[in-house]
């Protein structure tokens, strides 16, 4: 059965259906009730709740999508202005959601905005390459960058703030004044060929986190260490944020989604495929009974090594929640993590593994 929503309208409830309601209606509601109805933007909850459906006019889906893109989202490059707004959304008792990227966005980034358009009052996109967390002969200079086209993407999904500070906002005593490092987690699957990566990445977040003040940040499973290593750190520091994790978006062939992908040839993108088509092959070894973790990984592997320009970095299993690895027998749920080199593009996938499979 196909879900339902329903926003307050002039002449009651409008009822929305089909894939792009939940949007619309939430973010009709945010639009349309603030610009038109300031009584219900007083109670913000009013938005989206059941109610007894009725019929609507589907001019009401194009006028809440039109009114969503229109609302402006702002850019702010530096700290105080950041802090400054902060304090603002604070005093209003609102709620924060912080989405941090490194921009190039995707699908896959445009599904953690939604979420936390979903779920706060208030949705702040970090859009920064972070040095610290690429090694010297690693691609920071080359890192693909679009600020415009970040804009337009983090507008149509409603963000209120997309923050792009420069290098020195976010170190402003230069790299490597103060690290944030979660031991053990951090030096394995990419920590081992990346050493010095989830420093970076706990680094800034940490930054970012402080800065924002966020009662929730929104991480995809696409990096699944990494969403693992910043749920951890969390905890440690005892941060106020709740970190949630998102499942990872892919392209309609299985290709997971990622900013690199725009370096992959027409050649290099078919070979990468082989990524998830390994992932599915070892998840239906898994799904037939077998707990051997070697033949799991063989099975990924054989799909993998069978293309031409594929160099394996990792292919390794893991539990779910601490990413202890597993080398003879696996669980009932496991992880299976990768990262492969296809035509000198470095990309990583994974893949849960559970009864349900
Ligand atoms: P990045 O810009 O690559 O640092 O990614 C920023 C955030 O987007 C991280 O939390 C990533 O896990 C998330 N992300 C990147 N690609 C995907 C994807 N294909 N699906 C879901 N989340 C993603």
């Amino acid at each position: 059965m196909r879900q339902r929503w329903f926003v307050p309208e002039r002449s009651g409830i409008l009822s929305l259906e089909g894939a792009a309601a939940p949007y619309a209606a939430i973010w009709g509601r945010d639009v349309l009730t603030a610009r038109l109805y300031p009584k219900y933007a007083a109670t913000p909850t009013a938005g989206v709740h059941p109610a007894t459906p009725q019929s609507f006019p589907r001019k009401y889906i194009f006028y809440g999508i039109i009114m969503t893109l229109s609302k402006e989202t702002r850019i702010i490059r530096d700290a105080k202005e950041l802090s400054a707004f902060v304090k603002s959304v604070k005093h209003d008792n609102k709620t924060i959601g912080l989405v941090p990227t490194m921009g190039y966005l995707h699908e896959g980034h445009l599904s953690l905005i939604r979420a936390a358009r979903a779920k706060a009052d208030v949705v702040i996109v970090s859009d920064f390459v972070n040095p610290t967390q690429f090694g010297p002969s690693e691609d920071y200079a080359t890192y693909p960058r679009d600020e415009q086209a970040d804009l337009a993407k983090v507008q149509s999904c409603g963000a209120d703030i997309l923050f792009i500070p420069t290098v020195e906002t976010l170190y402003p005593n230069g790299q490597g004044s103060t690290w944030v490092e979660v031991q053990n987690l951090g030096n394995i699957l990419c920590g081992a060929s990346r050493p010095g990566h989830f420093r970076g990445v706990a680094t800034v977040v940490t930054k970012l986190l402080w800065l924002s003040q966020a009662d929730y940040a929104f991480f995809g499973e696409k990096d699944y260490q990494q969403l693992t290593i910043l749920r951890r750190m969390a905890q440690d520091l005892g941060c106020p944020t709740e970190i949630i994790g998102m499942p990872l978006v892919r392209e309609p062939d299985g290709l997971a989604l990622s900013s690199r992908n725009v370096r992959l040839s027409p050649d290099a993108r078919k070979q990468a495929l082989s990524l998830s088509r390994g992932l599915k092959k070892a998840r239906a070894l898994f799904g037939q009974g077998c707990r051997d973790a070697q033949k799991l990984i063989a099975e990924a592997q054989s799909e993998i090594a069978a293309q031409p320009d594929t160099e394996i970095q990792y292919i390794s299993l893991a539990h779910p929640d601490t990413l202890e690895l597993y080398t003879q027998q696996v669980p009932d749920q496991v992880m299976m993590l990768m990262a492969v080199k296809v035509g000198g593009v470095r990309l990583i996938d994974n893949m849960r593994m559970d009864e349900r499979c």
